[in-house]
């Protein structure tokens, strides 16, 4: 494979929603790109397809570096890792973006980097331009070259035409013209920089190691280089750190009420990751418990489906007494390219990767515990393989809502009819899977279990749920353009 063309796509793991990426920096360490690299490489649930590193030294430049696979695969080199010298480096983790899903170009790898008059920046972005497609639009029939399909070049764009005379000056004027949601870690020469939208919909988080800081996406990237969970920037803020300086804390968007993604908390983020004040291991097992309450079955077992199901099945086995076992167990060492996607081993499927613990569930009534249904097309072969395995019954509870509306904030959604939900009631998806029963946990109850007592707020909610309620908090302009149909108001 030649390092300009992507990689063959994981033929067994389309059934999921995926987070599109993950971003990483840090400032005042030696030899920064390294502890970047390991950042990466625990944000690398965020993003499977690419990575990209850019350093700065003051004797050498920026240094930059982008690669398709893993990062374990990749920035471990010393030949390639000696290229990237610096105290000051940000990286980036990707799925694929908007705009060139199936078609990635190294060119599409980010961090993006730009030359201003007052110095170079680079920045990387996680989440996604609602108004990418008008922005481009604008700044094309302006004179603009973009070099990518990715809308998060827009915003190099954006800065290269602001007249403010420094470069966090004019990323705050670029900044306020995208619409979305975007978690975003930029360097300068001598500056690490971090911004959230203003609703927050997109996690960063920031971290003080030794005498330098980080920002990271996730809590659990700043564990891997042994750094100190500080905060999270909170929505709509702006920090401007320098190693000697420390963190300069600026707010350039309008205050607006903060609406986080309730999915980071069920799927995207690691367990061993924190938001907020939460363990999101804590909050899962917890949805496991609400899930239990709301809906309890006759059963012998309860299994889940590895790994991401695993703390909602804890909390689902605890509170309704059910034995915990683990039924299905998954092949950890089937990475994306065990084998060329042929159509046998395709038809094999998700049998490669999920075995079933036979002994353990023949003659019982399993209740199979997973973090989401998106198409349906992975439940449905893993009930086979438990009814295979002579299983009683095969109950499925779900510890999300049904997923029937596509994200447009930095997920990657298939379109919306191809969502289980969107097309069929609670009954219809039982028989269509063909289990003894379906149910899902309720938009209150995952919000019981997030923290909040009283469940959904519904005149003002505290999360994003768009993709279980219809309710888009930005408008995802861009798509309406395209023909996209929002609920109706009620
Ligand atoms: S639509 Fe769903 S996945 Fe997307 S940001 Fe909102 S809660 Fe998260």
């Amino acid at each position: 494979m030649s390092d300009t063309q992507m990689p063959p796509a994981h033929p067994f793991d389309d059934d999921k929603l995926k987070e599109e990426c993950g971003v990483f920096g840090v400032v005042g360490v030696t030899d920064a790109a390294n502890f970047v690299a390991l950042g990466l490489h625990a944000l690398q649930h965020r993003g499977q397809e690419a990575g990209g590193i850019v350093s700065h030294h003051p004797d050498h430049g920026f240094n930059s570096a982008r690669r398709f696979g893993y990062v374990r695969d990749n920035f471990t080199s010393h030949k390639l890792m000696e290229t990237l010298p610096g105290e000051l480096a940000i990286g980036h983790v990707r799925y694929s973006t908007a705009g060139s899903k199936g078609q990635t170009q190294i060119r599409d790898v980010q961090p993006f980097f730009g030359e201003f008059s007052m110095g170079g920046a680079a920045i990387a972005h996680n989440g996604n331009i609602t108004n990418a497609d008008a922005l481009r639009k604008e700044l094309i029939d302006r004179g603009s070259i973009f070099q990518s399909s990715s809308d998060s070049e827009c915003i190099i764009h954006l800065m290269a035409r602001s007249l403010q005379r420094d470069i966090p000056s004019r990323m705050e004027d670029a900044l306020r013209r995208v619409e979305g949601a975007f978690s975003v870690v930029a360097m300068t020469r001598t500056k690490l920089i971090g911004v959230r939208d203003p609703l927050g919909v997109r996690p960063l988080v920031l971290g003080k190691i030794a005498d330098g800081y980080a920002l990271s996406s996730e809590t659990c990237a700043l564990d891997i280089i042994g750094a100190e969970y500080v905060r999270e920037i909170e929505p709509g803020e702006m920090v401007v750190i320098t190693a000697d300086k420390g963190v300069e804390s600026l707010h350039p968007f309008r205050p607006q009420k903060s609406r986080f993604c309730i999915f980071e908390h069920v799927y995207f983020s690691r367990p061993d990751s924190i938001i907020g004040d939460r363990s999101v291991y804590e909050t899962r097992r917890q949805i496991g418990v609400e899930l239990a309450r709301e809906t309890p079955v006759e059963a012998d077992l309860v299994c889940p489906v590895p790994d991401s199901g695993t703390p909602a099945a804890i909390g689902y086995a605890h509170e309704s007494g059910i034995p915990y076992g683990m039924g299905i167990i998954r092949n950890q060492y089937m990475g994306r390219t065990f084998i060329e996607p042929t159509e046998q081993i395709r038809n094999m499927g998700v049998r490669l990767k999920l075995n079933v613990n036979r002994a353990l569930i023949k003659g019982k009534r399993v209740v199979l515990v997973d973090d989401s249904v998106v198409r349906g097309t992975t439940s449905r072969k893993i009930k086979e393989m438990i009814l295979d395995a002579g299983a009683a019954e095969v109950h499925f509870r779900i510890a999300s809502p049904p997923t029937s509306w596509p994200c447009f904030y930095g997920v990657d959604t298939p379109q919306r009819e191809k969502l289980l939900a969107a097309t069929m009631s609670e009954d219809e998806m039982r028989d269509h899977l063909g289990v003894d029963s379906i149910k899902f946990i309720s938009l209150d109850g995952l919000y019981r279990a997030v923290g909040e007592s009283s469940g959904r707020d519904n005149t003002s909610p505290q999360y994003c749920d768009a993709c279980f309620s219809g309710e888009y908090p930005i408008e995802p302009s861009d798509m309406l353009e395209k023909g996209f149909e929002m609920k109706a108001a009620e």
